[in-house]
């Protein structure tokens, strides 16, 4: 029998990263030891006291039946305690605007489910996180990509959407501090941002994943922290990055209650909810001593600086990012991202991010993203090789 899948399935783009995994598999036969950059997916080990947390919740049978669907009681308080603390949101209600995600991957390829109808656009910057774009099109929903360019300082210029394209679009993403770019935004962008959507009836999704991986003293905001962004959106937020607990699955959409109480419909239909360990330990990391998170950064600020300042000497062009654990570099000489990449592996054993990977409006190509998760004396020692090749 043929087995026909959905075009849904069928028409997803090919996976470029299948043609690196070919070139690191072949590199490896040659007996190359690869450095990689490639992933963003933190090295460093979750905190002890989490751990902890988690491991006694786990030796406990309360724990070891369905959670609640829209996630414990006081998770949910746990995560609006810690909006306050961290940005000044005050008054959030756990109960009906505050909703648990496994991780906040999976939040962000269902709230399609919950927005859009066949033929509704959702504008996704490009580059960008790809969920947004997958998720609309699981919900038969079009992506319109949205260029973020470095004169804009990588937000995206929302003057220019055709008028045919609003009247269609019913939601729009935004993400910053931004993967892939490690770009930022300060409340008055946020504020501008609001004021469209009201305007043009569009939803703002949030993605804040990376707010705590920020360097320099630089604090970033919280779109929630804007007038207004209770009526027209909600954030998307997730303990993987802040904690290194990308293993472990927790996250939370925070904001207006139609929005998440929508979102926790689609999920009660679709998943049953956080392992409630994992809750507890989440509980724990939220409501515990931050000082764990100063000091990650404080080891990807040493990292970042002895990359950005190796790749200046080989005579690129480099900003160093405030936020994200993400370096966005232009390639030398307008050299095709996945030229670049090729490079990389084959003669340093060095393994990155071609831009064009970040989405199909193509607005990554002539980027490459370094990843800065893994060890200073490694960064080190790939700065050293990828200098010996002449570029
Ligand atoms: N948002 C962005 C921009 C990301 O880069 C990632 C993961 O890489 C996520 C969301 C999802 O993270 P998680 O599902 O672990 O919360």
């Amino acid at each position: 029998m043929e087995i026909r899948l959905a075009e849904r399935i069928t028409s997803l783009p090919p996976y470029l990263f299948a043609e690196i995994d070919r070139l690191k598999a072949e590199a490896r036969k040659k007996g190359a030891d690869l450095i990689s950059f490639g992933i963003g997916d933190p090295d460093l080990p979750t905190p002890e006291h989490i751990v902890q947390a988690g491991q006694a919740a786990m030796a406990d049978p309360r724990n070891h039946k369905y959670p609640d669907y829209e996630g414990m009681p006081e998770y949910r308080a746990a995560v609006c305690r810690w909006y306050e603390r961290r940005f000044g949101v005050k008054g959030l209600d756990p109960d009906k605007e505050c909703v648990s995600l496994i991780g906040s991957k999976e939040g962000i390829a269902h709230i399609a489910l919950a927005l859009l109808e066949p033929g509704d656009v959702a504008l996704c910057p490009d580059p960008g996180y790809p969920v947004y774009s997958i998720g609309t099109r699981f919900a038969d929903g079009i992506p319109y990509y949205l260029p973020l360019r470095a004169e804009n300082g990588f937000l995206p210029d929302l003057e220019s959407i055709p008028a045919d394209v609003l009247k269609k679009a019913k939601v729009l993403w935004l993400n910053y501090p931004n993967n892939p770019t490690g770009a930022v935004a300060d409340l008055d962008f946020w504020k501008r941002a609001i004021e469209f959507a009201k305007k043009n009836g569009i939803v703002i999704l949030s993605d804040n994943a990376y707010s705590e991986v920020a360097f320099d003293g630089y604090r970033p905001v919280s779109f929630l922290e804007a007038p207004g962004a209770m009526e027209v959106g909600a954030e998307f937020h997730s303990l993987s990055k802040t904690y290194n607990m990308t293993g472990w699955r927790a996250g939370s959409l925070v904001g207006n209650r139609t929005l998440v109480q929508a979102l926790g419909k689609v999920k009660t239909n679709v998943d049953s909810g956080i392992f409630q360990a994992v809750q507890v330990a989440s509980i724990a990391a939220l409501d515990g001593d931050q000082a764990c998170v100063d000091r990650n950064n404080e080891i990807y600020t040493r990292r970042r600086d002895v990359l950005v300042e190796g790749l200046r000497s080989m005579g690129w062009d480099v900003e160093p990012m405030k936020a994200t654990f993400y370096l966005w570099v232009k390639t030398p000489n307008g050299m095709k991202s996945m030229d670049v990449v090729k490079r990389l592996i084959d003669e340093a054993g060095v393994v990155a991010t071609p831009g064009v990977g970040f989405g199909l409006g193509g607005h990554g190509e002539g980027y490459v993203r370094f990843a800065i998760t893994t060890s200073e004396e490694r960064t080190r020692e790939a700065v050293e090789r990828m200098k010996k090749i002449g570029w």
